[in-house]
């Protein structure tokens, strides 16, 4: 490496940063109005806007990436719950729930003007019973006159407030000393505790695509379907299904059973079931309805499982319903809206007639495959150094900027770090990633790739 022009120290160190495993996950959750979103915004160093919302607009994204102290980890914000839509109780009970289960930790937002509401209470009491770590933030305390509403929070009993002022930045650096204190390194229930147990699998998917349809035919049996409020069940999360010869761990499969028809805020409560569901898996299932046009909302589900970092298989569901016009229609359709996919493996099913099911198996364990695969150093280097010989970079202000080397830093998805001389434009990064599928494969993951540039 130094006789390349890099410090040891530096290749290292970009080494470490792109093989970051998982990053653990802070929900923040409370009561609306407290001050979630603003709270998420200062977290985020507003690199990424949380935009405005108006009632009724959809907010797909829940899910950032955040670093503190050097620290790296993501921040769910629930900040787009409609409130009225089951009721306010109701409503802050099942968002805090779902945010609580995809979490490794929580920041509980509570407005010290106002002080402790039964609401809070109420979230006070889901949190003991998920016994993931809490930080209570009192928030707008804009000055010290506010400090001594913050301390009545200790009523609480979950500890010590934190005096902050989401709006202005006051105490936020000291709330989030805690936050990393109580965040643990890597996520604990997505991979820490999980080496060699079941696989996690999210079925993710619109509704009415046939989630609960496919889930009741891959477990083999009609259930009950139930009919309750989001939340106000304690049914188990998760199901274990044996699927050709293995048994998988269907994630979050309660979200999918319980039949709730909300109005209002529908989309944003699907988004946070989803996220939760895929933060929890190492692959996800994305399920489209062929029947129907692949819509932006299928493709925000999509993007959100890339944007994770997990392995994705395509199914197709109500292939029974297809004549020949729409199976002609539906493949130019898959070419044009679902390009970032391009290498998931995909299964034609009908989770009615039960048409292909033996397909999902295969494609789930050669996307997992994917996801897992590891280049050797040296074969890595063999292959970049041929594809630069062949196809260097294009020239630009005199200079032909050139890919040194290459290693891959991590896995699951596989993360490569490439050293080069110059800026490496766009263009030639899809250009390497395209080759790189092409000679080793990757089917089902998506890949990272970051360029270092000499100094
Ligand atoms: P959410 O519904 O919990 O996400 O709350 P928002 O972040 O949308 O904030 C609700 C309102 O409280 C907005 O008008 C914010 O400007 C205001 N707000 C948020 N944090 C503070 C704060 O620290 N001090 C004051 N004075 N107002 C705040
Ligand atoms: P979910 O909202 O994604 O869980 O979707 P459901 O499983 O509730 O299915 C929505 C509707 O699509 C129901 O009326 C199902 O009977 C129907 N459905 C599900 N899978 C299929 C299928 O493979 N073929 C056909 N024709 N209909 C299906």
């Amino acid at each position: 490496a130094a006789e390349e022009g890099f410090d040891i120290e530096d290749v290292e160190g970009a080494i470490e940063a792109a093989g970051h495993g998982p990053l653990p996950v802070l929900a923040v959750v409370g009561r609306p109005n407290v001050g979630k979103s603003t709270l998420v915004n200062r977290i985020i160093g507003r690199r990424e806007a949380v935009v405005e919302d108006k009632p009724g607009v959809t907010r797909d994204r829940v899910t950032y990436e955040a670093e503190w102290s050097g620290r790296r980890f993501k921040v769910v914000d629930t900040g787009g719950w409609e409130q009225d839509v089951l009721g306010i109780d109701a409503s802050v009970a099942a968002q805090a729930e779902y945010a609580i289960e995809a979490s490794d930790a929580v920041v509980f937002v509570v407005d010290a003007k106002v002080g402790a509401t039964d609401t809070d209470e109420a979230v006070v009491r889901l949190l003991r019973k998920a016994g993931k770590p809490v930080v209570l933030c009192a928030n707008k305390v804009d000055g010290l006159s506010g400090e001594s509403d913050a301390a009545y929070l200790w009523s609480l009993g979950l500890g010590e407030p934190h005096p902050v002022s989401a709006l202005h930045g006051r105490g936020t650096g000291d709330m989030l000393d805690a936050v990393l204190e109580a965040l643990p390194e890597a996520p604990a229930q997505t991979f820490g505790t999980a080496v060699g147990g079941p696989r996690r699998i999210a079925l993710i998917g619109r509704p009415n695509v046939g989630k609960s349809s496919l889930l009741n035919k891959v477990a083999g049996e009609e259930r009950v379907v139930v009919n309750e409020l989001a939340g106000t069940t304690r049914d188990p999360v998760d199901e274990l299904i044996e699927l050709g010869g293995t048994t998988w761990k269907f994630v979050d499969t309660a979200g999918i059973r319980k039949r709730v028809h909300l109005q209002q805020g529908a989309d944003y409560y699907a988004s946070l079931r989803t996220a939760a569901a895929v933060e929890k898996a190492e692959l996800a299932v994305i399920l489209l309805d062929a029947s129907e046009n692949i819509s932006v909302q299928d493709q925000r589900i999509v993007t959100m499982a890339v944007e994770a970092g997990r392995a994705v298989v395509l199914a197709f569901n109500k292939w029974d319903t297809l004549d020949e016009e729409r199976r002609y229609y539906l493949e130019r359709e898959i070419e044009t809206e679902l390009g970032q996919v391009a290498w998931a493996p995909r299964v034609n099913v009908s989770a009615r007639t039960g048409r292909h099911m033996e397909k999902l198996v295969p494609a789930i364990e050669a996307a997992l495959a994917g996801w897992e695969t590891r280049v050797p150093t040296g074969r890595l280097n063999a292959f970049l150094g041929e594809l630069v010989s062949a196809h260097p970079h294009p020239v630009r202000g005199g200079k032909q900027p050139r890919i040194l080397f290459g290693t891959q830093a991590g896995t699951k998805p596989p993360r490569f770090v490439l050293f080069a001389s110059g800026f490496i434009e766009a263009g030639y990064r899809r250009f390497i990633e395209r080759r790189l599928r092409e000679e080793f494969g990757f089917e089902g993951t998506p890949i990272h790739i970051s360029v270092r540039v000499r100094e």
